[in-house]
């Protein structure tokens, strides 16, 4: 909006004078105003909102010749308004009337209420039941970082400090953060966190990150006078970096977020270690393709019966552990709720009745409770008993310990079971809130609203024997309300205290110092039962409150029973057993299997893995595409990270020595999801596998080198095996699936190194795909039979052979290397085209370009020299692969 000149500002009407002051102070916001019944927004707003959220735009007078251009939103249904202008990335900041206007002098009084940012969200309309919603503030300094995340809405925060960039990225992906604030501007932070994350990145906010003030506002967050007792003495930039965390949640929700009241500090240590492409490759918790919890580790592994459980196992999946001890104690607890029926039938039932408390434990303590979420908490709260006897009945450590406050939850429940309505409402305005027999009052006056008729009847039938007057009758009109009617010729027969009102030609009418009464009851029994019921609900509200600390164990033990409900019922319906967990360093699954691939095949192939420290430190693999490695791949990963969060796993038997680490890299012409450049990507994520595993730590490597020549990939493939397998420098356990044949040549010349395959049936010309691992290399590629397959057209396939016949017979050995690359580039062009059903036939038949069929046709291949036959071969994959 243009600048005001002075005149004009002199002009302007008081309401929007308030108005412009206010949208200063909230210039990176959209000001909804609340005038009347709606939110109204003005000038620039104005045009921004009625273009994202289709309203018309009009105009209102403000004391200048044009007219403010305006537009509005009915109160009662903003919700969904803000909705959309969150998703669409602006923030918005709510106007409200701080004082009833009926009662208001002048100008009623109005003020920012709310600031809706992404990342500080608590309506339960606005949020994703299953999944936490973090805001992350990021203190970056000179070599570390601060970092701290928060979910206002269920009142969570953790705070750790980290020491690279990478560190912050990995860090900062296991909360999936939907708003960052950030102390920086550095360019290459800013850039990686808005490459990496969704969120809306906010590094204008210095201010928040005053170190001088910062303990102090902890501290009387937090109401406690030691640093100590949170957790960060002498930590400053944790100190900071919270504190700049309360800053921005009070400058939103315009209040001091009692409900956040823990602030759970921890070392990234504690944790395994994944980083974001890792995350990614293995699924976790959502699919490449499309991030959907379908197809990932989460949606195989997640029979969670409550939201809170939901997101409770997510962070499981987010924070695998590595200590064995609290490992064994959640594998207990699974175990227990596997092996007895009973006790898990039990943990459905109470689940069953349990509804998003923590959510609604927030909204309590921020005012904006609804009847309706009381209600729900009376139902969790009915699951009492039966968790009572769970956690009473339980042998394993990890239930039996489990703390509620019974007693005192107890008699919230009885209390809100006698004060709220079962049919409660989701507002509040109306009332119908609070039950039958809670309040004589409210009994009363509800009584008197919805039988006043009655009682006037009683009434009269009453007056009418008292006088004898049979014909006494009962009217009604706005002048003087409800009176008595007698006919002139009787109404000297009217008794003394009936008090003349009216007199018409041919009746008498009257009132009664009783009839009056019951006449304003009537008339006041709305309001004031409404009041009352606001009142009580309010009262009420901080009853719940009396409970907080009590209500939040509560949460927090539900989330848990059913997180591990859930990892016992995928493991009996998924047929899991217990791994045997230890710090041995092996790793030895029998009859492994991957937990999402085989809920998706009709048949899968279980296969053994075993890694040591000591002679099976590297598994090469080889073996045709679509044989199956990087599906034996990855489940060996999750098998491993299943057992880390407390998981049964799907295998016949598994010993899990715990791995700090895991990491995969997945070759750049597989890495379809990023689309970068990605040799180079490839080659930095390689740089940062080798500078930050450790001799715990797992590594997958699925055809690395590829981008580039065949020489420079088989070289680069070489040297990181060596590096990686080799104890002097790495020795971590590594599985690497490479289609470089050369590399089993390392079986026989380095110690720790087995080669394995994974077995295909080749009869004439066609070839079946066993899915069973063996040990030794694999023969040769299958690249052209796999390219049949594939759907590769006939004609194709044959000239292909014929090169192919040709290049074998005529080849020096030296040149197999090339002739192998090129082999697998060809195949490599079909491969990430097509789809395949359970039965493997191709549903997305690829169309062979038209133009590599008829060259091919036209080459005369046996008179071709070596080098032609696979310069044409090559241009043919390049022509394939759209250059
Ligand atoms: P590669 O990495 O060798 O190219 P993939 O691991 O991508 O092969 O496997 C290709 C397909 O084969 C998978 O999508 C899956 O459907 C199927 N598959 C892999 N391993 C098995 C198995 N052990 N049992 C059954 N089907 C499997």
């Amino acid at each position: 909006m243009k600048q005001l000149t002075e005149e004009q500002k002199n002009k302007i009407s008081p309401m929007m004078r308030h108005y412009l002051q206010t949208k200063e102070d909230y210039k990176d916001c959209i000001l909804m105003y609340r005038l009347g019944d709606f939110y109204e927004m003005f000038f620039d707003d104005a045009q921004t909102a009625s273009r994202e959220l289709e309203i018309s735009l009009t105009g209102r007078d403000c004391g200048l010749e044009e007219r403010a251009p305006m537009c509005g939103i009915p109160y009662h249904s903003v919700t969904p308004y803000i909705a959309k202008l969150i998703q669409k990335g602006y923030k918005v900041a709510i106007c409200d009337q701080t004082e009833d206007p009926k009662l208001a002098k002048g100008i009623v009084k109005r003020d920012v209420t709310r600031v809706v940012t992404p990342g500080t969200l608590t309506e339960e309309a606005l949020l994703d039941e299953k999944s936490n919603n973090y805001l992350a503030v990021i203190y970056l300094r000179q070599k570390s970082a601060a970092l701290v995340f928060s979910d206002i809405s269920t009142g969570e925060m953790f705070a750790t400090e980290v020491s690279s960039i990478t560190a912050i990225l990995n860090e900062t992906a296991r909360y999936n953060p939907t708003e960052i604030i950030i102390n920086s501007k550095n360019e290459i932070v800013l850039e990686k966190l808005s490459q990496r994350f969704t969120a809306s990145i906010d590094s204008s906010r210095e201010h928040l990150f005053d170190s001088a003030s910062a303990a102090k506002i902890v501290l009387d967050h937090f109401k406690t006078d030691s640093l100590a007792a949170l957790g960060i003495e002498g930590r400053e930039d944790i100190t900071t970096a919270a504190a700049a965390m309360l800053r921005y949640l009070f400058h939103t929700q315009k209040s001091t977020v009692p409900f956040v009241d823990v602030l759970t500090v921890y070392s990234v240590n504690d944790f395994m270690d994944l980083d974001i492409a890792t995350r990614r490759n293995l699924e976790l918790t959502g699919t490449l393709r499309d991030n959907s919890r379908k197809g990932s580790l989460i949606g195989a592994i997640d029979k969670t019966r409550t939201a809170m459980g939901a997101r409770e196992l997510r962070r499981w999946v987010e924070k695998p552990l590595l200590d064995a001890a609290a490992i064994e104690s959640r594998l207990s607890g699974v175990e227990e709720l596997v092996k007895t029926f009973e006790l898990r039938d039990m943990a459905k039932e109470a689940l069953d009745l349990t509804y998003d408390i923590s959510r609604i434990i927030t909204r309590t303590a921020s005012g904006s409770v609804t009847p309706k979420d009381m209600l729900a908490l009376r139902n969790t709260l009915r699951s009492l008993p039966i968790l009572r006897e769970i956690i009473s009945s339980a042998k394993s450590e990890k239930i039996h310990n489990m703390y509620v406050d019974f007693e005192p939850l107890k008699t919230l429940c009885e209390f809100l079971e006698s004060a709220i309505k079962d049919d409660a409402p989701m507002i509040i305005r109306d009332g119908n809130i609070i039950k039958e027999g809670h309040n004589t009052e409210i009994d009363n006056l509800r009584d008197i609203k919805n039988n006043g008729k009655k009682y006037l009847e009683a009434f009269i039938d009453a007056e009418r024997e008292r006088t004898g007057i049979s014909k006494l009758k009962l009217g009604y009109n706005k002048v003087f309300g409800y009176y008595i009617e007698i006919t002139k010729s009787l109404a000297d027969q009217a008794p003394e205290d009936y008090i003349r009102r009216q007199t018409l030609a041919n009746n008498e009418r009257f009132t009664t110092v009783e009839l009056k009464k019951i006449e304003e009851e009537i008339m006041n029994a709305s309001d004031k039962l409404l009041n009352l019921e606001l009142e009580l609900y309010r009262q009420t509200i901080d009853k719940i409150m009396e409970y907080f600390d009590s209500l939040k164990q509560l949460a927090d033990v539900l989330a848990e029973l059913d997180c591990l409900y859930s990892l016992a019922e995928a493991a009996v319906k998924n047929n899991y057993v217990r791994p045997t967990i230890d710090n041995s360093g092996l790793i030895e699954i029998r009859e492994g299997r991957h937990p999402v691939v085989e809920s998706m095949s009709r048949v899968f192939v279980p296969n053994d893995t075993l890694l040591d420290t000591d002679k099976n430190r590297l598994m090469i693999i080889t073996g045709p595409n679509m044989a199956g490695k990087s599906t034996y791949m990855r489940q060996t990963a999750l098998i491993t990270l299943m057992a880390q969060i407390g998981s049964f796993v799907p295998a016949k038997s598994a010993h899990i020595g715990i791995v700090d680490r895991i990491f995969t890299r997945v070759g750049a012409s597989d890495d379809i999801a990023s689309g970068q450049s990605t040799f180079m990507l490839e080659m930095t994520e390689v740089a940062n596998i080798l500078k930050t595993a450790t001799p715990r730590s797992l590594i997958i490597l699925d055809e690395i080198g590829r981008g580039t020549s065949t020489f420079d990939g088989l070289s680069i493939a070489w040297a990181v095996a060596e590096y990686v397998h080799d104890k002097k420098r790495l020795g971590a356990k590594t599985l690497f699936a490479t289609h470089y044949h050369e590399m089993t040549e390392m079986e026989d010349t380095v110690e720790g190194v087995k080669n394995y395959n994974i077995a295909v049936k080749k009869k004439g010309d066609e070839i079946t795909f066993l899915r069973k691992i063996v040990r030794g290399g694999a023969d040769r590629s299958y690249g052209i039979e796999v390219a049949a397959l594939a759907g590769v057209p006939k004609p194709v396939i044959s000239s292909a052979k014929q090169i192919l016949k040709h290049l074998e017979e005529t080849m020096p050995k030296s040149d197999k290397p090339i002739f192998e690359q090129l082999i697998f580039d060809f195949e490599d062009c079909y491969d990430n085209d097509y789809t395949v059903d359970e039965d493997e036939n191709i549903i997305d038949e690829p169309s062979a370009p038209e133009k590599i069929y008829e060259e091919l046709k036209a080459l005369d291949v046996p008179s071709m020299t070596i080098m032609d036959a696979a310069q044409k071969l090559y241009e043919l994959v390049d022509i394939a692969k759209g250059h």
